[in-house]
């Protein structure tokens, strides 16, 4: 087992990263910006080295000074967290050379998966089904328009280094193709630096279902069960549940199958996410992989019983997993409280946490990193906590987080609480009828504020 790690990352990830540590008997490294001097994981780690800078480029994104840290630390392995490094296959190569574990799969299990275009290739030469589209990289305009009319209106233009739904057009008719295309490369060289683009139909109504796989270091995929992550904003997910409502035992069977044919197509190592969109009819494509701990991982962790960071170290450091799938035994809901001011377009709101109190009892948990008289910096991302619920049945467990979310009091920044709360009262979501198209229609009163 490891003795020290490094953890490459910040907020309330890295707080999580470090209480498995803690209880695997595992010393911790935080790293930190000055930005994030007075923040939890840096006063909880065993040790803490400042990195640079508030800009991420500066800090949490200069493998030379995470190495630099690394190295004074004497540290074994770096757990990248989630986003940051954590998908990329160059640092996870220049941690091996520096003879220290990353924490995740090997470079070149990112490498195929990272660009989507690949990672749908090699889908389908391993029978998973994918979203009908382009075979690879569109070369020009013209040839994007014909795609089109062959492939069938509505379609979706994404870029192959695409994330957080950046890059990412849908394109309902032909007049409007030739501006969405170029306003997605744009849009995708800018944040990737890389413009290549690729087109999918665009598959109408549907749910995002996505799967937990584990790999070992022997050869060993099993999955976890789905998460629902439909309800989103911009492509991006508020809320994510487990078991979906959306789900049947024989889809699950399925689906799973199909994700554990993803996982060993590549011979996974660690813990991924197989995401994939599912229609009305329960058709399921595979949309990417990541290849990380996801943000939502605790609604996982809920309904099976299991801590996946541990799993994640323990994989790392050559132990075989059990060999067995998880079926959820309960039911939880996760959602994510962000310094945004939802009735201004969830606009970012950072600034000082006056006061907090955050939700507890029962079947209720909250990570998060922050505490009465922190100051949101504006630098990274908005989110401040995860409440997670877990109940016997769905019901339960949305009345539970109705309870817990009128006790979740933020003062000093504006958050996503009053979209929260209105959201747990409406009847489609409560009934579990919803797609991810869903907050296109969904109307905020904005006499609920609280
Ligand atoms: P990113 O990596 O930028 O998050 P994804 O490929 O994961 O992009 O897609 C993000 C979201 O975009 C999905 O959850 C889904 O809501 C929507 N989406 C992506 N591809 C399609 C498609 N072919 N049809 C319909 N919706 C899609």
């Amino acid at each position: 087992m490891f003795n020290k790690i490094l953890i490459a990352n910040r907020g309330e990830i890295a707080l999580r990263i470090i209480r498995t540590c803690k209880e695997m008997g595992i010393k911790t490294v935080a790293i930190y910006s000055t930005a994030d001097r007075e923040s939890l994981h840096v006063r909880f780690a065993d040790e803490a080295v400042c990195i640079g800078p508030p800009p991420s480029s500066q800090s949490y994104l200069s493998i030379p000074k995470i190495m630099a840290a690394v190295e004074i630390t004497n540290a074994d392995a770096v757990h990248p967290g989630y986003g940051f490094l954590a998908e990329n296959a160059e640092f996870a190569e220049i941690c091996t050379s520096y003879k220290v574990k990353f924490i995740g799969p090997t470079p070149e299990q990112i490498r195929k998966m990272g660009d989507k275009i690949t990672a749908k290739e090699t889908m389908i030469a391993n029978g998973v089904p994918v979203v009908p589209g382009s075979d690879g990289l569109i070369k020009d305009f013209n040839e994007a328009k014909e795609l089109a009319i062959k492939i069938g209106y509505p379609v979706i233009l994404k870029a192959t280094a695409g994330g957080g739904g950046k890059g990412m057009r849908i394109v309902w008719k032909d007049e409007d193709i030739e501006t969405n295309w170029n306003n997605a490369r744009t849009e995708a060289k800018a944040a990737f630096g890389n413009d290549g683009m690729y087109m999918e139909k665009y598959i109408e109504e549907p749910r995002h279902i996505e799967f937990q796989i584990v790999g070992d270091q022997f050869g060993k995929v099993v999955h976890l069960s789905e998460r629902d992550c439909s309800i989103q904003r911009r492509h991006q997910k508020l809320v994510e549940e487990s078991p979906s409502p959306f789900m049947t035992p024989e889809l699950r069977e399925k689906m799973g199958d199909a994700a554990i044919k993803a996982g060993k197509s590549i011979n996974y190592e660690g813990v991924g996410t197989i995401e994939f969109l599912v229609d009305k009819y329960r058709n399921f494509y595979f949309m990417e992989m990541n290849t990380r701990i996801q943000v939502e991982h605790p609604v996982t962790e809920e309904v099976i019983d299991h801590d996946l960071i541990k799993e994640q170290i323990k994989v790392a450091a050559g132990i075989p997993i059990s060999g067995k799938n998880y079926y959820p035994k309960m039911h939880a809901i996760e959602i994510r409280i962000n310094a945004e001011d939802v009735f201004a377009d969830f606009r970012p709101s950072p600034g000082k946490i006056t006061s907090l109190h955050t939700s507890k009892g029962h079947g209720v948990r909250v990570d998060t990193h922050v505490y009465a008289g922190y100051t949101v910096p504006p630098y990274y991302d908005s989110m401040i906590a995860k409440l997670i619920c877990k109940a016997q049945t769905r019901e339960e467990c949305i009345t539970k987080l109705e309870r817990a979310i009128d006790e979740f009091i933020v003062e000093g920044i504006k958050t996503t609480l009053p979209f929260h709360k209105q959201l747990m009262k409406n009847k489609d979501f409560r009934e579990g009828n919803f797609h991810t198209g869903f907050l296109n229609t969904f109307k905020l009163d904005p006499n609920i504020k609280d």
